[in-house]
């Protein structure tokens, strides 16, 4: 799609630190340097994100997200990885091709990847209810 960053990585207009590639998927360093090992997986057709893709690319994409996070795992020291994927603009989506964070994570790295919550507002159970009202509505 024209004017999208990550098609444009994908279709090789501009570089990036590639670290896997198929048919249907690819993963690259993100340029933040927020994180060491901070790694974006992205499915090479354009779809917005989570919300907006069809099953099979969302199959494509989380078979690498695991195929890469072996690889972290297994061959490079990490013990684990934080997973994240921000879906629309109130969820911090800044990138609209739908995208998933790898951060690779070993014991005592003083890194919080897991985002740190104010607490509730409403309390779990009328939420619940709000939640269970709406989508059986
Ligand atoms: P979001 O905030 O949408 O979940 O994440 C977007 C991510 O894309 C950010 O972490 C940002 O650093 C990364 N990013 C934005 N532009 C580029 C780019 O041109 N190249 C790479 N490698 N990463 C990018
Ligand atoms: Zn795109």
């Amino acid at each position: 799609m024209e004017n999208c960053i990550f098609c444009k990585i994908i279709k090789n207009d501009i570089p990036s630190m590639k670290v896997y590639e198929d048919e249907f998927t690819l993963a690259f360093m993100d340029i933040a340097n927020d994180v060491d090992g901070h790694i974006l997986v992205v499915p090479k057709k354009h779809v917005v994100n989570m919300l907006d893709a069809d099953n099979e690319t969302l199959h494509h994409v989380y078979d690498t997200v695991k195929k890469v996070s072996n690889m972290l795992v297994e061959k490079c020291g990490y013990s684990g990885v934080d997973i994240l994927n921000a879906n629309g603009e109130d969820a911090g989506q800044t990138v609209f091709h739908l995208h998933v964070h790898i951060i690779p994570k070993f014991k005592g790295d003083g890194i919080t990847a897991w985002p740190k919550f104010n607490g509730g507002k409403n309390g779990v159970e009328s939420t619940y209810k709000k939640i269970l009202e709406e989508i059986n509505k």
